[in-house]
């Protein structure tokens, strides 16, 4: 449930609220907004008088909430997350747009592409350092040495730089080099993973699971709110349907579903989204339409020699091009 506090609630009075509901076995996450205080309790309700609770002093309501998730929804915070990145705001109206390659395959190219699409205009680099391949036998990425050409990429650019993290192992590894962890598609679901993350203090960028409804996907994020981590930004990247043409099935429905149940930014990736890097631009451009916070698109000097995704990779140039139909597109400096 939430508790929203009246606007001349004093602190006495919101410490007192919260003390009763911890007595009460409730989990405490406490909204600070410019308006007012609100207070979200994750707990048994049955355990707790409500009308009780709204007769507390400084107390306007009691709201309960009846999705499964708590934290990350609207009813809990109204206004919209807004995730801030060294100098960098994600969610709050402009278009975040980061790009590179899929995999990290040696400094000189990582360097080289990362000065290439900063010159086109990317806000962000990405870059996989741990690779979750289908095959065994395909490239793993270069793990830690990775991570360095990524810091260094981020010294050079000056953008911040947003990699995978893999297993739990790795958090500690990863968080030290990386500004955005990401959280895999295949890895959605893996909570002591989503826990782990859940106590770092960097944002998290969550993949959508090829199969996961946005139900699951939410409660996911939910993993990650609850462990006391608030900056979560959902990534929509296509999931697995009927259709065999594109590699995954973009739905791009989940941009204002998402931002309707919750208060996350959402970015969306039509790389892996479609597989095919000619549908790339116009899903992209379409995300931007359906109102996404960001793009993550993956780029590579020479597509067809990438280790990893290059059907699905745009050229430099291919990179530039979209960047400047967007700006056209988008119209209002929103990049
Ligand atoms: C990636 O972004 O490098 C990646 C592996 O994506 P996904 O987890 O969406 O397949
Ligand atoms: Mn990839």
């Amino acid at each position: 449930m939430v508790v929203v506090m009246e606007k001349s609630a004093s602190p006495t009075e919101i410490e007192q609220v919260q003390e009763r509901l911890r007595r009460a076995g409730f989990q405490i996450h406490l909204s600070q907004g410019v308006e007012r205080t609100i207070i979200g309790a994750v707990g048994d309700r049955s355990r707790v008088d409500l009308q009780f609770l709204e007769a507390l002093p400084g107390v306007d309501k009691v709201v309960p909430i009846m999705r499964p998730f708590k934290l990350t929804s609207r009813e809990f915070q109204k206004e919209d997350s807004v995730i801030t990145v060294r100098d960098q705001r994600i969610g709050d109206g402009t278009i975040q747009v980061i790009a590179g390659p899929c995999a990290v395959e040696s400094r000189e190219k990582y360097l080289e592409v990362a000065v290439m699409v900063k010159d086109a205009g990317a806000t962000m680099l990405r870059g996989g350092a741990f690779k979750p391949r289908t095959s065994p036998y395909s490239f793993q990425g270069l793990e830690e040495e990775g991570l360095k050409i990524l810091a260094e990429a981020r010294a050079l650019t000056g953008l911040p730089v947003i990699t995978e993290v893999m297993d739990q192992r790795s958090v500690e590894l990863v968080a030290r080099y990386a500004d955005i962890l990401q959280i895999g598609a295949r890895n959605m679901q893996n909570f002591f993973l989503l826990r782990e993350v859940g106590k770092v203090s960097k944002p998290i960028v969550l993949k959508r699971g090829p199969s996961a409804t946005l139900e699951e996907w939410i409660m996911a994020a939910e993993y990650i709110v609850s462990s006391g981590n608030p900056q979560v930004i959902m990534c929509e990247r296509g999931i697995r349907t009927f259709e065999t043409y594109t590699r995954n099935t973009l739905d791009l429905s989940a941009i204002p579903v998402i931002k309707r149940l919750t208060h996350l930014p959402v970015i969306v990736d039509p790389s892996h989204g479609t597989g095919k890097w000619r549908l790339v631009e116009p899903m992209a451009l379409a995300a931007v339409a359906a109102g996404c916070d960001g793009l993550m698109i993956e780029v590579h000097q020479n597509p067809s020699e990438a280790l990893s995704d290059g059907p699905q990779s745009l050229t430099p140039e291919n990179f530039a091009h979209l960047l400047t139909r967007l700006n056209r597109f988008s119209g209002n400096g929103r990049l």
